[in-house]
């Protein structure tokens, strides 16, 4: 029987680990590591000394970690790729920052730009996105360990074509990243409603219909007892690990102006930022539209699967939508209020590199943050007038 078809991204095939020059190595950062049930069962049984080092949350089993990194580090090197070999490694680690998933009638390979290569690659080079073929790795050959989860299974070159529709859309260099990110909004529910096999089509149209769209005059409006942007954005930041730099920038950016009923804070942006913010957006954009195609290529979106912090991203492609949008919008306040710190309009490609890797460091391998799970949900529940308006900068 013939294998199903790897579809894979001229920025991942193009990826090799920086190793002992990497400017911030994935085994030194305190984030959850997830381990798979074969590789569990294994160091049980014969390698104690890996499982005792092994913690468990809802989501299943990953590697502890302190204020150095991975519990697996001894003087930098891994201790279960030293003393045993590649091949003990989890998924995770043999895999990272590669992604792959089992689509049904194919699988696909992305990556994640919480790697510091792969952010840079996906940053700069001329046509990362452009799809390509590729191999299945040895941990996973014929599709081993990989969950076959996906509700809907595409044909090859449906998913070709529909992510082909979509990248093509988030890369528009005729469009700004809020005119994107306002079709992507009205194609969520459109594609709820319409069959998988029509979805490329009705990418098409929405795009060829996207219309350009101004900031909104009344920028900043403060937000009085729903969740700020900012907010969301500075949970993210606060988890360990995250450079103080990003989240001094972002707190210096906003004033509280008053408190709600509920007690609740509203944050205003600073004026002359968001007066900054109309000269950087058109510098801005580029970076936004790359990680909207980023993550369009890391979670095999439209085709809803898991990922080691399960279905994160939400359970519909409405929600999966939303949650997109809202992670740009997020990404989007810390890249202007970094620029407003130094007052740049355009943001060194190193510096925007950094910011790139960290952020999604914070966002790509946990389950949501609270704030971030509130807003996503008011919008969910019927409210899509509020992320109109959040894309607009109505409100911040
Ligand atoms: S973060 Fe990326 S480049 Fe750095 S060590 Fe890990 S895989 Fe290699």
């Amino acid at each position: 029987m013939s294998q199903p078809a790897l579809t894979s991204f001229e920025y991942i095939e193009a990826f090799s680990c920086l190793a002992d020059q990497c400017p911030s190595s994935c085994c030194n950062d305190a984030w959850r590591i997830a381990v798979d049930n074969e590789h569990v069962a294994q160091y049980q049984k014969d390698y104690p000394p890996i499982y005792n080092i092994l913690a468990k949350d809802e989501q299943g089993y990953f590697m502890q970690s302190d204020e150095n990194g991975c519990r697996a580090l001894d003087k930098g090197l891994c201790i279960i790729h030293r003393d045993h070999g590649e091949h003990l490694l989890s998924d995770t680690c043999q895999n990272y920052p590669r992604m792959f998933r089992d689509l049904g009638a194919l699988y696909t390979k992305g990556g994640t730009m919480s790697c510091p290569e792969v952010a840079r690659l996906c940053l700069t080079m001329d046509s990362p996105f452009s799809m390509t073929t590729g191999t299945l790795p040895v941990n996973h050959a014929e599709g081993h360990g990989l969950v076959p989860n996906n509700p809907v299974k595409p044909e090859s070159g449906q998913w070709q074509q529909t992510l082909g529709a979509l990248l093509a859309l988030a890369q528009d260099e005729s469009l700004s990243a809020e005119a994107i990110l306002l079709t992507l909004q009205k194609l969520g529910p459109m594609m709820e409603s319409t069959p998988a096999s029509d979805w490329a089509g009705v990418i098409a149209q929405a795009h060829h219909s996207a219309e350009e769209t101004s900031l909104s005059e009344e920028m900043p409006r403060a937000m009085a007892g729903r969740m700020s942007l900012m907010i969301v954005a500075l949970e993210a930041l606060t988890r360990p690990g995250s450079p103080e730099v990003l989240r001094q920038a972002l707190t210096t950016a906003f004033t509280i102006t008053d408190h709600a009923k509920d007690g609740v804070p509203s944050f205003q942006l600073q004026a002359d930022i968001a007066t900054h913010y109309r000269s950087m957006r058109p510098a801005l954009a580029q970076t936004l539209k790359r990680f909207i195609a980023g993550e369009i290529s890391r979670t095999g979106f439209p085709f809803i699967s898991t990922s080691s912090a399960g279905q994160d991203y939400g359970h519909s492609v409405a929600q999966w939508t939303t949650t997109l949008i809202v992670r740009t919008l997020m990404l989007r306040t810390i890249l202007l209020s970094l620029g407003g710190k130094i007052n740049a309009i355009e943001l060194p490609q190193d510096m925007l590199v950094e910011v790139m890797y960290n952020y999604c460091r914070k966002v790509n391998h946990l389950p949501a943050g609270g704030c971030e799970h509130e807003l996503r949900q008011e919008i969910d529940q019927g409210n899509a007038a509020l992320l109109t308006d959040l894309i607009l900068m109505n409100a911040q």
